[in-house]
């Protein structure tokens, strides 16, 4: 099954490093700085945004969990 990031607001720092090595270009940010997954189809699952991010802030979890997250924080 894809799997897609989740956010964890708590931990994240807004340092956008996330945004920055996502080459799908499928992670943007709030005005905030705030990340979120603004194109979860252009997700690869490659995983890189959760092993780059230095707050471990990012987990992938299942397409349909994910979906209620994105819409949550949207
Ligand atoms: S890399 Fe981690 S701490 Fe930085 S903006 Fe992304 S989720 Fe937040
Ligand atoms: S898993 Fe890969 S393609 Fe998907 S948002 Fe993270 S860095 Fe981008």
């Amino acid at each position: 099954m894809k799997q897609i990031p989740e956010f964890d607001v708590a931990r994240c720092k807004k340092c956008g490093i996330c945004k920055h090595f996502c080459s799908a270009e499928a992670i943007d940010v709030h005005e905030d700085g705030t990340p979120y997954l603004a194109r979860p189809k252009a997700c690869t699952s490659c995983a890189l945004c959760r092993d780059m991010c230095p707050d471990w802030a990012i987990r992938l979890c299942d397409l349909n969990e994910a979906e209620i997250e994105v819409e949550r924080v949207a």
